[in-house]
């Protein structure tokens, strides 16, 4: 593949995708120019980079590395738009794109590609499940797998990508063509990055904006503004909705789920918990389907898959409490969704970084909440919200260990506990995985804990 052949490209951001884009580049024969924030001495991947012969420049970002007749811009998805060397790419006509753009374009595979404010880690692991045993050898790419541009390279044309695509990382596209496009939801998520809606949205529409009518569009009907972007796609549609029953695509009937009016899988053979993640096995099932999936292996996948990891992920059941570790939910909403999932009382563990919103929008889903165990930077917030919402019992905890065990103490048998902090986890921890992880291993040890 010549396509990079003797271009000029510049790699701004390192990182993991930032890396592998570096490499494949170089590759491909392409005169790679590295230029990372992290000072060289403390940067190793500069330093293997710099090995293989690739030019890196490190610690600042000097605007002089536009001027040698570059090609293309490699921008990291986090790397802000406002940053001045990637502002001024932009100002001088450069192509500016993030990596999932070179996957697209040197794939041979078709791309399955999954985005949306909520759902997407669980969509896409559902859709690489589904087509496991099909002829299709599916290969997962993203934010839960390999940088999309290393899988692409090693994909032949027989296999499928299924794709995490973040709105980061769409914003960044300009060829970006993917087989099937799946689009969850649009929520006010980022916006801290993105500035508006509108800017959101419009990032999120990348996700189809290349799609021809052979190409294909699984899209959740029940959302006005992703409908809206459907709607002006060149794609083939194919709807879903849990509200409404459609003849054409998938929705609910008579506690089924429906694919173009046949039926596919009743409801309650399904595992994964939730109301919104029946909007992922919707999604997942049409976009499956549509790329060679069997029917006998999403059937199955449906009646065993338990959930991804810390996405309301049931952990165990000790002296008849159910224990869910939801530390994924990282915003208002994704802890909505937990917490409308239950039928069951909740003992619900919440607080974290706080961004500056309040938590009012959470007061229509505490109704179930018998107890608020709270913590990090928004536990006065969180506090003020569950006592306007009515919850009996709000307690204060400093550590995990302190949360896990307040929780037991304020459970009765037949009780859900739930970890769903609605908020993100970097005031007391590294990742939302590192948060998750703490909990389970605290659920784990109670009885020891009990017992001391
Ligand atoms: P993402 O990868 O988009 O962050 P995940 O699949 O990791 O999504 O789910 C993150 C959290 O978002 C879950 O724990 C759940 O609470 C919530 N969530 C998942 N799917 C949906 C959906 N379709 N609509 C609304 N919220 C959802």
């Amino acid at each position: 593949n010549d396509l990079f052949k003797g271009k000029k490209v510049l790699v701004v951001g390192l990182a993991k995708s930032g890396e592998a884009a570096a490499r494949l580049l170089h590759k491909m024969g392409a005169a790679v120019v590295v230029n990372d924030a992290k000072r060289y001495d403390e940067n190793q991947q500069a330093k293997e980079l710099e090995r293989l012969g690739i030019k890196v420049i490190c610690g600042h970002h000097p605007l002089s590395l536009l001027e040698e007749n570059l090609d293309l811009v490699v921008k990291n998805p986090g790397i802000p738009y406002s940053n001045p060397i990637i502002k001024e790419a932009i100002h001088r006509g450069l192509s500016v794109v993030t990596e999932i753009e070179i996957a697209s374009l040197i794939s041979e595979a078709e791309i399955v590609a999954i985005t949306g404010s909520n759902g997407k880690t669980t969509t896409t692991t559902l859709i690489h499940e589904m087509l496991k045993t099909s002829e299709r050898e599916p290969l997962i790419a993203g934010n839960i797998g390999t940088v999309a541009c290393e899988v692409a390279e090693k994909a032949t044309s027989s296999q499928v990508i299924v794709l995490e695509a973040s709105s980061f990382q769409l914003l960044g596209t300009e060829q970006f063509k993917p087989k099937v496009s799946v689009f969850l939801n649009l929520f006010d998520a980022h916006l801290d990055y993105h500035g508006t809606k509108d800017e959101y949205s419009l990032a999120k529409a990348k996700i189809t904006a290349n799609q021809s009518k052979d190409d294909y569009l699984v899209y959740n009907m029940d959302d006005p503004i992703v409908s809206k972007i459907a709607n002006k796609s060149n794609a083939t549609l194919i709807p879903f909705s849990v509200k409404q029953r459609l003849s054409k695509g998938l929705c609910i009937q008579q506690d089924s789920i429906y694919y173009n009016g046949q039926s596919i899988i009743s409801l309650n053979s399904i595992v994964l918990p939730g109301a919104h993640n029946l909007e992922n096995i919707l999604a997942a099932i049409g976009a499956a389907l549509t790329v060679g999936a069997r029917l006998q292996q999403v059937r199955h996948v449906l009646q065993t898959f338990s959930g991804v990891e810390h996405r309301l992920q049931f952990v165990t059941e000790y002296k008849d409490r159910r224990f869910y570790n939801d530390s994924k939910a990282t915003n208002i909403l994704a802890s909505q969704k937990a917490l409308e999932a239950f039928e069951q009382p909740i003992v619900l563990l919440a607080g974290g970084l706080d961004r500056g919103n309040d938590f009012d929008d959470l007061i229509p889903s505490l109704g179930n909440v018998k107890a608020l165990i709270t913590f990090g930077e928004t536990k006065d917030k969180l506090a003020k919200t569950a006592e306007e919402a009515d919850v009996k019992t709000i307690v204060y905890a400093d550590g995990m260990q302190e949360a896990v065990l307040a929780a037991f103490e304020k459970s009765e048998a037949g009780d859900v506990i739930l970890l769903s902090p609605a908020c993100a986890s970097w005031d007391q921890y590294k990742t939302f995985e590192e948060r998750g992880e703490r909990f389970v291993e605290a659920v784990k040890s109670l009885e020891t804990t009990l017992q001391s």
